[in-house]
């Protein structure tokens, strides 16, 4: 018994019989009977184009709700809040960092990150605990994602596209969520400033004890993590649920 309970406390992400399918959609885009994820663990997925990558990660992240089953993150049951619970957690808990960035173009570099903070009271208390406030915990990451101080007051759409992936990293970490989620964060970038990118993302999350989901179909970074899947190995889709 101790030891189930053990397990179970050490489980940051769990899906139970999880079964997803799009509007209008005969077959499940997703069906996963169980799925663990350690608090702390660095997991790496890939999957063919269309597997159903992203809507596996938005379902972990509580923008989809799952068609069936139930998905626990940090013991609690995120399918059973309301919409507006679930946006709240989300913000309170999950760091996003998405193929496309999605700064907001016209903030400034430190505006931009500070935003996940202005959408979480526990974020900022977070932030004010350890960096005695938001902007400060901004500038630290920023120095440690390696985005020189004189561009801070840029405006978003004025980097380069590997400076705006740093800051996209620096906003989804503010206030130490305890999950963070990448969908194809590398994909736009070259491939050395890819396994930069990689290298500092991965030394952040260490540091901060952060669990991470990177989704990619970039097989050579994939030693870098302390896990690997392959979505079709996990995903059982088209199969009736009997
Ligand atoms: P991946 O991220 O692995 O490329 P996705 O999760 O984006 O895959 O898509 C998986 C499947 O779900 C695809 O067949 C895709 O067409 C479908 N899908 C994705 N988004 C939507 C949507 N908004 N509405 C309907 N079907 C969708
Ligand atoms: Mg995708």
């Amino acid at each position: 018994m101790v030891n189930t309970m053990e397990n179970t406390n050490s489980i940051a992400i769990a899906l139970k019989k999880v079964r997803f399918l799009w509007p209008k959609a005969t077959e499940p885009t997703i069906a996963i009977d169980e799925l663990n994820i350690h608090h702390g663990e660095q997991l790496f997925i890939s999957g063919p184009s269309g597997s159903g990558k992203s809507t596996l990660l938005s379902l972990i992240a509580g923008i989809l709700v799952p068609t069936s089953g139930e998905i626990k993150i940090n013991d609690c049951v995120t399918n059973q809040l309301s919409s507006g619970e679930r946006d709240i957690f989300r913000g309170d808990h999950i760091g996003f960092i998405f193929q496309q960035f999605n700064l907001i173009p016209y903030l400034t570099v430190l505006e931009n990150v500070v935003i996940p903070c202005q959408l979480s009271k526990l974020r900022t208390q977070n932030s004010i605990e350890n960096y005695g406030s938001v902007l400060n915990e901004a500038k630290a990451l920023l120095q440690r994602l390696d985005l020189s101080s004189e561009l801070w007051h840029q405006k978003a759409h004025q980097l380069s596209v590997g400076q705006q992936q740093r800051v996209a990293a620096a906003r989804a970490l503010i206030g130490k969520p305890s999950i963070l989620i990448a969908d194809e964060p590398t994909s736009a970038l070259d491939a050395n400033r890819r396994q930069d990118f990689l290298n500092l993302l991965l030394s952040a999350c260490n540091d901060h004890g952060t669990t991470l989901l990177f989704v990619s179909h970039d097989l050579d970074i994939m030693q870098s993590f302390s896990q690997a899947i392959h979505l079709n190995d996990i995903n059982d889709c088209g199969k009736g649920e009997g």
